[in-house]
């Protein structure tokens, strides 16, 4: 029996980094709740909560939620089945090992 390697989690930190710098206006996300996909700038963004709250725009599914303390974030991506970034062509993401 083989045994799988994997790398931690600090690998993670380049790819995160490189999406989490794009335009997310531009991003593609789709509800959990009703399937629908649309532009995250489609999203109702609620902010009188104690952080934003995103609601899907056909069914009002809370997609998203992000909370800004002083010294860190919280995002909750509940409600949401993926999220669709365009990227660069020069910096794909690395394939699988
Ligand atoms: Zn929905």
């Amino acid at each position: 029996m083989t045994e799988m390697s994997y790398l931690d989690g600090n690998m993670l930190d380049g790819p995160m980094r490189e999406l989490f710098t794009v335009d997310l206006s531009s991003a593609v996300g789709r509800c959990e709740s009703c399937g629908m996909t649309g532009s995250m700038a489609s999203l109702h963004v609620y902010s009188h909560a104690p952080g934003l709250v995103a609601r899907c725009p056909s069914c009002e599914a809370v997609m998203m939620r992000l909370v800004r303390g002083p010294d860190r974030a919280w995002l909750d991506l509940r409600g949401t089945t993926f999220l669709q970034f365009p990227m660069p062509m020069e910096q794909p993401f690395p394939g699988p090992l």
